[in-house]
């Protein structure tokens, strides 16, 4: 299955989006040609939130999908439907993306392992834009092994992706079954701040005992710029947002306001009637952020704290082989339950730094929490170097095994 924002030549691409309801893709996305010299064989497109916004799957203009577990409750966004069908057995992987925690996110709530791999490993051609300095592309599956598979065919250097990473690749199912013993494992303080679930942290801290137990060497340390990444992110992401989706204007893609009496119109009504609120948000946000006088102090001041949210990472990652902690800060809640959009912007707490900073992250299940009556489960999160996967999935893959 892949989210509906993947390319698949002669199928309809919507995004979730009602301006391309009825849009046709053009070409095949690297990922999905990749895919078919596989030989895969694919079984739809799937739910997401409207071009990718959003952190539960409520925002796509076609309705929500449901969790698996508890259909009164979110399956989580932005790729929603992907995790959600993974989770329900409708098939062996599906592809996400993931700009601040979009694979993690659905994956950590539904059940399933969500691989985000370092910004430049997966070719993002194809891919309909939402901010292209976070963007990436990465599998949704049962298995962290599946995971290595899946990442072996995906990964890999694309000439139509100007950011895409020209290197040696190894294979990463390779060191799955490799102990993790000796490895140094770094847990952020920050992580566990008030706004965490209590259930949440217990099975957090039970996972962080058991690759302890394993042999591995667990220490606490500091990410103290984290304070400041939703908040970072969140201007980041607009203002892509704004600059992306100026594309949609009736006249070179999708829906087309027809009864409009000039070309401003045209662009306005097509606008107005095709793009959805959160998505309206974003692009007044990232124009606001991006417009001559506050530009400074906005759009310039965020990519400077970004890389101070980098430089955080990178000093842990001299001494540590990876960090972990929770994915999301609580289990899936119910549908209409966060309400407005800034408790949905703070649920990618965990998840966003990680995208600011361009690292690969993998969120496994740990276990399940009750919450009126509903089981849900919960996803432990491992973070990696740059170009780290086959450690991340090592690590994953450990812990996975020891909980069978
Ligand atoms: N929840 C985040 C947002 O709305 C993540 C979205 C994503 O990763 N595509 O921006």
């Amino acid at each position: 299955m892949i989210k509906d924002n993947i390319l698949i030549e002669g199928e309809k691409c919507t995004a979730a989006s009602k301006i391309l309801e009825n849009y046709i893709a053009p070409y095949d996305a690297t990922v999905i040609s990749n895919l078919k010299q596989a030989g895969a064989v694919f079984l739809g497109k799937t739910n997401l939130d409207e071009f990718a916004m959003g952190a539960t799957g409520e925002n796509s203009a076609f309705g929500p999908a449901l969790n698996p577990h508890d259909h009164t409750r979110a399956a989580g966004g932005s790729s929603s439907g992907s995790a959600a069908a993974v989770a329900a057995d409708l098939a062996v992987y599906a592809l996400g993306s993931d700009t601040g925690g979009s694979i993690r996110a659905p994956s950590a709530w539904c059940g399933v392992v969500g691989l985000k791999p370092t910004y430049g490993l997966v070719s993002r051609h194809g891919l309909i834009a939402m901010a292209s300095s976070l963007d990436q592309i990465g599998p949704i599956t049962k298995t962290v092994e599946d995971a290595a598979i899946v990442l072996n065919t995906i990964a890999g250097y694309d000439p139509m992706d100007s950011t895409s990473h020209n290197g040696e690749l190894p294979d990463y199912t390779a060191n799955l079954n490799k102990p993790v013993k000796g490895l140094k494992i770094a847990v952020p303080k920050e992580f566990f701040s008030k706004g965490l679930d209590g259930q949440v942290n217990n099975l957090t801290q039970a996972a962080i005992a058991k690759l302890e137990s394993l042999g591995a060497h667990i220490d606490q340390v500091s990410l103290p710029m984290i304070n400041f990444a939703i908040a970072t992110y969140y201007i980041i992401v607009s203002s892509e947002v704004s600059a992306n989706l100026a594309r949609y204007d009736g006249i070179r893609y999708g829906r087309s306001a027809n009864k409009a009496k000039s070309l401003l119109d045209a662009y306005l009504e097509t606008r107005a009637e095709g793009l959805g609120a959160e998505v309206k948000r974003r692009i007044m946000l990232g124009t606001y952020a991006l417009s001559a006088g506050y530009y400074d102090a906005y759009y310039l001041k965020a990519q400077k704290v970004r890389a101070l949210i980098k430089r955080d990472f990178e000093n842990i990652f001299e001494k540590y082989d990876v960090i972990v902690g929770p994915t999301m800060p609580y289990a899936a809640p119910k549908l209409g339950e966060l309400g407005d959009s800034l408790s949905a912007y703070l649920a990618d707490i965990y998840t966003a730094p990680v995208n600011l900073a361009g690292l690969p992250a993998i969120s496994v299940p740990c276990g399940q929490v009750e919450v009126d009556g509903s089981k849900l489960p919960v996803g432990f999160q491992i973070i990696g170097k740059h170009f780290d996967e086959a450690r991340i999935l090592q690590v994953a893959h450990n812990f996975e095994k020891s909980r069978q």
